[in-house]
């Protein structure tokens, strides 16, 4: 598998914000969104061959009983049902951070963390538009992963239009726990985290969706390993 990184911090985001956590980052994700702040995750040579008996040593270099499979899109990975079947094997609690663009049954995860993309994530450049357009929501897949998987939904919100398309993709999907809907701002760096956190504090309580910090992005504005 190819790794980009792998290091210690707090999760950042999502209804477990704030635990300290291993982060595997797995290297290539096809959407190439706008806003992606892991763009050198991208490629999917972006990283070191690693054995899944490399990164299931790697991992306990810390005392952590938290594991963030993390990408690029660590979904579409062939290697990652035996990875984490071996990560388990470990006891750890394991998420997985998704766009919810592939579905793998059986998967070793206690969560997973998915995250539909938006209209907003659309690239400018009219190649990338097109690939990302046409991959970039699935509402079959991400109904199969809610099926499967204990989950949250979260959705990067860029301004106040963004709501009646995450309401629209809601809708479609389909049968969704409303509890586990969140909204996070659309930020990558601290001052836009600020700039933008009230409008979605307010489209939260409007909605009852929850709101979804980026304690990575508050704390060490986006550097990158946090
Ligand atoms: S799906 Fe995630 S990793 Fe992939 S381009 Fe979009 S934000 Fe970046």
């Amino acid at each position: 598998m190819v790794v980009n990184e792998i290091f210690y911090s707090l999760q950042g985001e999502g209804f477990l914000a704030g635990i300290p956590s291993v982060f595997v980052r797995l290297a290539g994700c096809p959407l190439r969104c706008k806003w992606c702040d892991t763009k050198y995750a991208w490629d999917k040579e972006a990283g070191n061959d690693y054995s899944i008996e490399k990164i299931h040593k790697a991992v306990q270099q810390w005392p952590c009983k938290f594991i963030v499979m993390t990408g690029g899109e660590p979904i579409i990975n062939s290697d990652l049902p035996q990875l984490l079947q071996k990560l388990k094997s470990l006891g750890k609690h394991i998420t997985v951070e998704t766009a919810g663009i592939a579905f793998i049954p059986d998967l070793a995860c206690d969560l997973m963390s998915i995250s539909p993309k938006l209209s907003n994530s659309t690239p400018n450049a009219s190649k990338l538009a097109t690939v990302h357009e046409n991959s970039r929501l699935d509402e079959a897949i991400l109904r199969k992963l809610i099926d499967n998987y204990k989950y949250l939904l979260k959705f990067v919100v860029d301004s106040q239009e963004d709501l009646a398309e995450i309401q629209k993709t809601i809708e479609e999907i389909g049968d969704v726990d409303l509890e586990k809907v969140m909204l996070m701002p659309q930020a990558a760096t601290r001052d836009e985290l600020l700039a933008k956190s009230s409008m979605v504090a307010d489209m939260c309580e409007r909605t009852g969706f929850a709101f979804c910090q980026r304690l990575q992005v508050l704390l060490w504005n986006n550097e990158r390993g946090t």
